[in-house]
């Protein structure tokens, strides 16, 4: 057989993808460098773990494994409704937001349609649209935020939809209430505005909006949210969206009809109760990232100030790569080449202890 027999039977707009790489995980990590202990603060996992009603609640439900879950997600649907106080047929469920941002373009997007979204950005957003042959436009960040007047102008020319995310990843600026109500002001009608707020949770700016007040006003909104971050269910896969009840049946046309399995369904439910989990998740977070973000400047690194639960930081003081002498001490970071900010790292915020680590590991390979 020869080689690359199937390339001219794939769809012509998959062939450049590239695929995505995750990093090494840490038992590789383990082996590779002969360590004990490795702490991973690469993929902005929440470090307290996932909330213990929630692993109950999972626990629970693995008995009913031979079952096919409820597609509707009709328990979590109604749970969620009252929680966040929009209607149940405003809500639309996913195997993570990242499901709902394919299924979006699959819904919403012909060949050479455009989409609008920041550089750089979160890489789902144009590697789910590049795959259905969407034209990206990208619209440079200024200053590690996004430029709204630039994505708002570009949309203006014509975009089935803008891609905004806030907090930004992987920067973790936000967009203000301001912006938020520009982009709904100036945005064409017809052009979908897609708000990712899966940091949401983590934002304590008193200019972060409350996005869900716009949706009445507003069809064209569409809010994205995520267990896999605070909720620290991110190894279930379960996201969701809030818009319109129109737009959420034009997602359910595309739906796979089990997309969301009945551990995730039960686990997520089980988190939105543990209020105790939430609350301890956001305060570990808000220390450590002022703790690092202080403690990284003591050291001489240029910190980009943030409202998620990571931080990214420049080191140019420094020659070879930080992503790789951190991995080999056994801190598992996410270098910034591949997010679009060489010579930036992209840290998530840890539990105490870890974070005091990697502050004596970074203070170690500074001296070096
Ligand atoms: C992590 C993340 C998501 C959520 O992804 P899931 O598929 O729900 O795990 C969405 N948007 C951004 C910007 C993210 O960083």
């Amino acid at each position: 057989m020869s080689e690359r027999k199937f390339e001219g039977i794939a769809r012509a707009e998959i062939i450049n993808l590239p695929i995505y790489s995750p990093g090494l995980g840490s038992e590789e990590v383990k082996r590779r460098y002969k360590l004990e202990e490795v702490i991973k603060l690469a993929s902005n996992e929440n470090p307290l773990g996932p909330s213990p009603l929630a692993v109950e609640a999972a626990r629970k439900e693995l008995s009913n494994a031979n079952i096919y879950p409820d597609g509707y997600c009709g328990k979590l649907r109604e749970k969620l409704s009252r929680r966040i106080g929009v209607s149940p047929d405003s809500l639309f469920f996913g195997n993570g937001a990242d499901e709902i941002i394919d299924l979006i373009f699959l819904a919403f997007f012909n060949k050479e349609d455009n989409a609008v979204m920041g550089d750089p950005t979160f890489s789902s957003f144009y590697l789910s649209g590049m795959s259905v042959g969407a034209k990206i436009i990208y619209v440079p960040l200024e200053k590690y935020r996004h430029d709204i007047e630039g994505i708002v102008n570009a949309a203006k020319k014509g975009a089935k939809a803008i891609f905004v995310d806030s907090p930004h990843n992987p920067t973790g600026t936000i967009a203000t209430r301001e912006e938020l109500e520009y982009a709904l002001g100036n945005v064409p009608e017809d052009t979908l505005i897609v708000w990712d707020e899966a940091y949401g949770e983590y934002a304590e700016d008193g200019e972060f909006p409350q996005s869900i007040s716009y949706l009445e006003d507003h069809p064209n909104l569409l809010i994205l949210r995520t267990f896999s971050k605070i909720y620290g269910l991110a190894g279930l896969r379960i996201g969701y969206a809030i818009a319109d009840s129109e737009i959420i049946s034009l997602l359910e046309r595309v739906r796979p009809p089990f997309n969301v399995n009945l551990v995730a369904q039960a686990a997520a439910a089980a988190a939105l109760d543990d209020e105790e989990h939430l609350r301890a998740s956001k305060e570990v977070n808000r220390e450590g990232r002022n703790y690092l973000h202080g403690e990284l400047e003591k050291m001489g690194f240029k910190v980009v100030p943030s409202q998620a639960n990571f931080v990214l930081f420049r080191f140019d003081h420094l020659t070879s790569k930080l992503s790789d002498r951190l991995l080999s001490k056994g801190v598992i970071v996410r270098d910034g080449t591949s997010l679009g900010y060489p010579g930036y790292v992209r840290m998530t915020v840890g539990t105490p202890e870890q974070n005091k680590k990697v502050v004596s590991v970074l203070e170690k390979i500074i001296k070096e």
